[in-house]
């Protein structure tokens, strides 16, 4: 039922700790872990699974956040330093409420032990989940934030069941609105810069970072972002055309 939802791990070193989130997700119903570059996925990792080995074994192990996330059209990423991010900040309720209604691929993304999320991993996301932990103190274990995460992820499930309404099922017929996913959102951006910096607009990665939070924050349809490729096509068109002129 979650198999649209998964949980990505960046460059966890506690082997431990993905046994742990393993056994968190288990408990809630979730099942897809990926895990991108671990240290090491050990004895320790099955040992604190306990009846959730089968999550670890079956976990997907990629070398990086973008593989991870390549098929997703929806990614939130979970830290406790997100201050600075007011406009796309959601609680553990709130972001379980909003996956409840998504289509598509999801992926929730947990940070490293030491330093979580890095700020370009920061702005690959549409979202940022933190849980409104004691300001003081407010860095949870990495299993115990994925416990939580998962724990609304159920609660919002078990609430649409009850009124009759099947989590992932909202809006499918509506295949006009399939959000972009994170491949064809990275290759627009590429596209983008491509463009802009042969016209000398873009001389520097700052434009692009604000462009990519823009473009994020619209949540793109597929139909939509062909529109974005055809205008930017265009403009690579007339430069040709205006290169084989002058
Ligand atoms: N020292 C790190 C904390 C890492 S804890 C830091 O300052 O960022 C490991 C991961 O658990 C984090 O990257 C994040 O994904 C998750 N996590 C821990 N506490 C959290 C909180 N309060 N809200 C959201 N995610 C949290």
């Amino acid at each position: 039922m979650f198999d649209h939802i998964r949980i990505v791990l960046i460059e966890t070193s506690h082997s431990g700790n993905i046994g742990s989130a393993a056994r968190a997700m288990k408990t809630m119903g979730l099942s897809q872990l990926y895990l991108v570059s671990p240290k090491s996925v050990d004895k320790q990792s099955l040992a604190l699974a306990a009846g959730a080995d089968d999550i670890v074994t079956n976990a997907h192990i990629v070398s990086s956040f973008d593989e991870a996330i390549a098929d997703c059209s929806l990614v939130i990423g979970a830290s406790a330093r997100l201050r600075h991010l007011q406009s796309t900040l959601l609680g553990p309720r709130e972001c379980a409420e909003k996956i409840s209604l998504y289509q598509g691929n999801i992926a929730i993304v947990f940070g490293r032990e030491r330093v979580g999320l890095r700020n370009e991993e920061l702005l690959k996301c549409h979202y940022h989940l933190t849980i409104p932990a004691n300001p003081d103190y407010s860095s949870l274990n990495l299993a115990m934030a994925v416990q939580l995460v998962s724990y609304e992820l159920r609660m919002a499930f078990l609430a649409n069941k009850e009124n009759g309404f099947s989590f992932s099922l909202a809006n499918k017929s509506d295949e006009s609105k399939k959000h972009a996913n994170a491949q064809e959102m990275e290759y627009f951006f590429k596209h983008t810069e491509r463009v802009y910096k042969s016209l000398g607009f873009i001389k520097n990665q700052g434009v692009m970072q604000k462009l990519r939070r823009l473009y994020n924050r619209a949540s793109v349809e597929e139909n939509e972002l062909n529109i974005l490729h055809g205008m930017l096509s265009a403009v690579e068109k007339r430069l040709e055309l205006l290169n084989i002129d002058s």
